[in-house]
């Protein structure tokens, strides 16, 4: 059923509502504006990976917006895990999302209440290892990450994800799962929803994460990588190299660890290295 219309319950400004009931004003300041930041994040067996880091994450990203969430690490933690329990969820999504109420609409709203809200639903891994190691096909997207410069590129904000949107459509389109972002200087940066790592003689090679979302998955592999001793290299990686790349795989919380067979021209193996991540991200968020 449609988003809307669905049963269970919502957490809305502190409070469990009925989740047909979680409704916002046409005229809020998030929606015309884009104030308003949100999270995702996964329940594996009713506990939520990281939870405190995509809280603390939450509250750092409305922080950049010049807002404050007005609810603690640990208030917004807690609320999580009651509305997954309200819900009866075990493995599930989880999003936190806070915006600009209605109280003033303009480019000013200062005074404007925040709100925040979380839902969860179900949403099963999108693969099973066999279907993963075949690989997913990425376009290369026109719109690129912005200037950190020109937007708050770092901050998990709402607004940032029209390009990712029209990025993602545009690829599924033309066929394929997703696409590749190139940040604004044209080298290598994200997905519209995942970061991105390569596997170049043994070692994962990966795009500095600063003009594009720091992912909590991106953290966790590379932690991964090391404690089994394998090289991780954060650098600029430009397009035209992708050609010498062994292996590619995306990540992120919904995507967990999927690897790519083919960017645009450029052909991947999904080889040993992806496999190893994927089994080890699979121990680390069910443990
Ligand atoms: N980049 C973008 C644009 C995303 O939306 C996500 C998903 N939140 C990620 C990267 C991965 O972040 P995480 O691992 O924290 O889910």
């Amino acid at each position: 059923p449609p988003f809307d219309q669905r049963d269970g319950f919502i957490w809305y400004n502190g409070a469990l509502v009925p989740w047909r009931d979680a409704k916002l004003h046409v005229l809020s300041h998030g929606l015309h504006y884009g104030s308003c930041v949100f999270e995702g994040e996964r329940a594996y067996n009713g506990k939520i990976f990281k939870s405190r880091e995509h809280s603390e994450r939450f509250r750092r990203s409305a922080e950049i917006l010049d807002f404050e969430i007005p609810f603690s690490v640990e208030e917004l933690d807690a609320a999580k895990d009651a509305t997954l329990k309200a819900n009866k969820l075990l493995n599930s999504y989880v999003r936190p999302v806070a915006w600009r109420g209605s109280e003033m609409m303009a480019v000013a709203a200062q005074h404007s209440t925040i709100n925040v809200a979380i839902a969860v639903w179900d949403w099963p891994s999108m693969f099973d290892i066999a279907t993963k190691m075949k690989g997913i096909k990425l376009d290369i997207a026109e719109y690129r990450r912005p200037d950190p410069q020109t937007a708050p590129s770092m901050a998990k904000a709402a607004g940032l994800y029209m390009i990712c949107t029209i990025s993602k459509h545009r690829a599924e389109r033309r066929g394929y799962a997703d696409a590749l972002m190139l940040d604004w200087q044209g080298r290598v940066a994200e997905c519209t929803g995942a970061n991105v790592f390569f596997v170049k003689d043994g070692a994962l090679h990966t795009p500095i994460a600063d003009c594009f979302l720091d992912g909590i998955t991106r953290r966790t592999v590379i932690d991964l990588a090391k404690a089994r001793g394998i090289e991780v290299i954060e650098r600029r990686i430009m397009p035209d190299e992708l050609a010498s790349l062994e292996e590619c795989f995306i990540c992120g919380t919904g995507a967990e660890v999927t690897p790519v067979a083919e960017i645009g021209p450029y052909k991947f193996v999904p080889g040993a290295i992806s496999r190893a991540l994927i089994e080890d991200y699979d121990k680390a968020v069910n443990a």
